[in-house]
């Protein structure tokens, strides 16, 4: 039976000890002193720590992903050039997005979103309402 390549980090100093560095019955130390444990216990703490990491990550790309879409409307809105109608559509796209990748955080369209660009609406193309 083929094992999973485990890595095991010293609580204490972040040094990585492999599979290969223990031998059953004998207790490891780690140069810092501290005793090296390798138990389902840490293995699945430092498991949960990698997934934390990594839904912080997809959180960060989606912000990200929704603060471009929405830069993306406010130069729409300074582009005299661009239509009402068109920004309009874009400002549903916008709204989509935020519903689609973070259904938690659609309240974010109507609370930050919205007003901004209408704000920005009135600012610089208030001229053009009939
Ligand atoms: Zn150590």
């Amino acid at each position: 039976m083929k094992h999973m390549a485990m890595i095991i980090k010293c609580p204490q100093c972040s040094k990585c000890y492999g599979e290969k560095d223990f031998t059953p019955g004998i207790d490891l130390y780690c140069s810092c002193g501290q005793k090296i444990l390798f138990e389902p216990e840490q293995v699945f703490a430092q498991l949960a720590q990698i997934c934390d990491e990594y839904q912080l990550k997809i959180e960060e790309e989606k912000i990200i992903q929704i603060r471009k879409k929405a830069d993306k409307i406010v130069a729409l809105i300074f582009n005299n050039q661009c239509a009402k109608i068109d920004i309009d559509i874009e400002k549903q796209k916008l709204k989509a997005l935020i519903e689609h990748i973070s259904p938690d955080k659609v309240d974010l369209y109507e609370l930050i979103y919205e007003p901004r660009f209408n704000r920005l609406w009135d600012q610089f193309r208030k001229s053009e309402d009939t």
